[in-house]
């Protein structure tokens, strides 16, 4: 049986093996209204909650820790729980069961705790770095994101994509710890601020938006390798801002998820990656 998720050991320990670096930059334009000529995305720092704390101190990095327990009710929060809520998207497959390696585990989500280090001041890299399996970054609800593969780099298969409750979440499996992210669009947080809204932030500090820009659905194809342009956003309507797009989920069922990819991440970083643990 095809592995469907490898434990978070593996995934922290193994980089997906992508080959040579040939994403293309796009024209680092961007100005800041923040005081500084450097990127400062410290009004976008306020608006995050469901967290434990932000740090913005320090002069270099920017220091989030969260539970990672999202805000959002769940069919993985268990029956019994408060949030609990039963399945009621649009995926007639959906299966809170998870296959790992043939082993089958039935995970509630999980509390997590997870410090992410991330630039102040992102800038372009200079190589950009694979994501890899694990968080590659905070939406703005405190949970979690991952990026477009499972645990081996492969693309996400019919049974992960099958596991995505109603808000395109789902925990990794028991064994892995049950930590709860998403590949795909945020559909809570598309929700509850607007499908053209800050969304979160990726490890290397550059903000990601929602799958609409000034009434226009984002493809991937308006954007470079890491899924990420240069333009102005509502939260920097008179600049021009690097930052990442999510990729409108117009429905769960796999067919249609895989036409998305890449969700969030172009499987690269744009800028320097911060770390997380
Ligand atoms: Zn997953
Ligand atoms: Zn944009």
């Amino acid at each position: 049986m095809k592995p469907f998720f490898l434990p978070l050991i593996t995934l922290c320990f193994i980089a997906c093996s992508c080959s040579k670096d040939s994403g293309t930059s796009s024209t680092n334009t961007y100005s800041s209204t923040d005081g500084t000529t450097t990127n400062n995305f410290s009004r976008l720092y306020a608006k995050l909650y469901n967290v434990v704390s932000v740090d913005s101190s320090g002069s270099t990095n920017i220091i989030i820790k969260t539970t990672d327990v999202p805000d959002h009710k769940s069919p993985f929060f268990g029956v019994g729980n408060a949030k609990y809520e039963a399945y009621n998207g649009d995926n007639p497959s959906f299966d809170t069961k998870i296959n790992l390696m043939g082993t089958i585990s039935d995970p509630t989500l999980l509390s997590q705790s997870v410090t992410f280090t991330i630039p102040r001041y992102p800038t372009v890299a200079s190589t950009h770095s694979s994501t890899t399996g694990g968080a590659i970054g905070i939406g703005r609800n405190g949970v979690v994101f991952f990026n477009q593969y499972n645990g081996t780099g492969a693309a996400l298969d019919d049974l992960e994509i099958n596991n995505a409750d109603q808000y395109l979440g789902h925990p990794t499996p028991s064994v892995a710890g049950a930590q709860y992210h998403y590949h795909y669009e945020p559909k809570w947080l598309t929700s509850k601020f607007s499908n053209t809204a800050f969304m979160g932030f990726l490890l290397d500090g550059f903000p990601v938006y929602g799958p609409y820009e000034n009434g226009v659905k984002i493809t991937t194809s308006m954007l470079d390798s890491y899924n990420g342009h240069v333009s102005a956003t509502e939260d920097y309507p008179n600049d021009k801002i690097y930052h990442y797009h999510v990729i409108s989920a117009s429905s769960s069922v796999p067919f249609v998820l895989k036409l998305a990819a890449p969700y969030i991440n172009g499987g690269k970083y744009y800028g320097t990656k911060g770390t997380v643990n």
